[in-house]
């Protein structure tokens, strides 16, 4: 067993809740494919979360999620708009592109990884002759890549660009449990009231073991997704063992306490980190993820203490929080930084 690091939410285990799931899910035999109890009560359950109908597709993992959504969305002659640093965009190994067949992604810079309507409207009108893609999509992380959430009505106002360009949006929500639970809104508030048509609902990050769901709002664009999915291959034969857990977590309100939970232990260390010196603090914490500016010998003095994370351009280091994290290491974690920026403060 290792200490617990946060370096990403997907450092930590299965949750509890999930792992029932699944072992309730082991008995005797049942239908492949989807065609099965758990993936049925998982749709119904997805359904009365938005209270809205709406289709449901589990797949494997989120690049899977947001690329098949987005190719869903598009032909190949088409644009997806995104903002800087957006996953689809620097973390996919070009999986949309390569799913929609050739749409191109175009990133508005700016706006510190947060897209605005005035993006949409200006990529959008940019170019719209025969010899550049044409834009169809765009996509905006939900809560985004530097830890930040949108508001149901920055939402709206997203929405509202797009539509008006005949554009569809997609939400990257690999994260969107925790953006519910810090909004404290209804997730119908920021998807389909707010004009998201497609949604990457994520699970693995949320404390399941392996599965994202993705949620048609427009079911229009739902058609064939089911053999999109399986192409893909992303179709799992034992659906059962990635539905069981949405079929309990949803219901029972566990989704939204793991989230919960991961945005308090962020906003534990995030008070403390102001404590310490709040110019550390690269970014307002409003999720599960805490980013810093870390002077490099700060940043160095703290892994050869044991602590694992991510550094970024511009000496940002993230830390992550998940469903499981441990307050006594939270505080362990801040006590170091304390210390050594102390001592760093005294050798200058
Ligand atoms: C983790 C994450 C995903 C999903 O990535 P996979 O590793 O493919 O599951 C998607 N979007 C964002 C913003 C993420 O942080």
């Amino acid at each position: 067993m290792h200490a617990q690091q946060f370096a990403s939410d997907n450092y930590a285990g299965i949750c509890p809740e999930a792992m029932a799931a699944i072992t309730e899910a082991n008995v005797g035999s049942a239908g492949g494919y989807g065609d099965d109890g758990w993936t049925r009560r998982a749709t119904d359950a997805v359904r009365a979360l938005f209270d809205t109908e709406c289709d449901m597709f589990l797949v494997f993992n989120g690049t899977a999620a947001n690329a098949l959504a987005l190719a869903a969305c598009c032909q190949s002659y088409h644009a997806v708009i995104c903002a800087e640093r957006a996953h689809v965009d620097v973390d996919e190994a070009s999986a949309p592109e390569f799913f929609s067949g050739g749409a191109k992604l175009l990133v508005a810079r700016g706006a510190d990884g947060k897209l605005a309507p005035g993006h949409v409207t200006s990529l959008a009108e940019a170019r719209r002759d025969v010899h550049f893609a044409k834009p169809r999509a765009v996509t905006i992380s939900q809560t985004t890549e530097n830890g930040l959430v949108y508001r149901p009505a920055e939402i709206a106002a997203i929405g509202a660009a797009s539509h008006a360009q005949g554009l569809h949006l997609h939400m990257d929500g690999a994260r969107f449990a925790n953006a519910v639970a810090a909004l404290n809104c209804h997730p119908a508030d920021i998807t389909w009231k707010a004009g998201v048509d497609v949604l990457s609902f994520g699970g693995t990050k949320n404390g399941m073991a392996v599965s994202e769901a993705v949620v048609f709002f427009n079911r229009d664009l739902a058609r064939d997704f089911a053999w999109r999915r399986k192409q893909a291959g992303q179709l799992a034969s034992k659906m059962r063992f990635l539905a069981a857990p949405w079929a309990a977590m949803l219901p029972s309100g566990g989704w939204l306490a793991n989230a919960r939970h991961a945005n308090e232990a962020a906003a534990r260390f995030a008070a403390a980190v102001t404590r310490i010196d709040a110019r550390l603090l690269r970014y307002p914490t409003q999720a599960n993820g805490v980013f810093l500016t870390l002077p490099e010998n700060l940043a160095a003095a703290l892994r050869a203490r044991g602590w694992v994370f991510y550094t970024f351009a511009g000496n940002v280091s993230r830390f992550m929080f998940g469903w499981d994290a441990d307050i006594a290491r939270v505080d362990a974690l801040a006590a170091d930084l304390a210390e050594l920026h102390a001592a760093a403060a005294n050798a200058a």
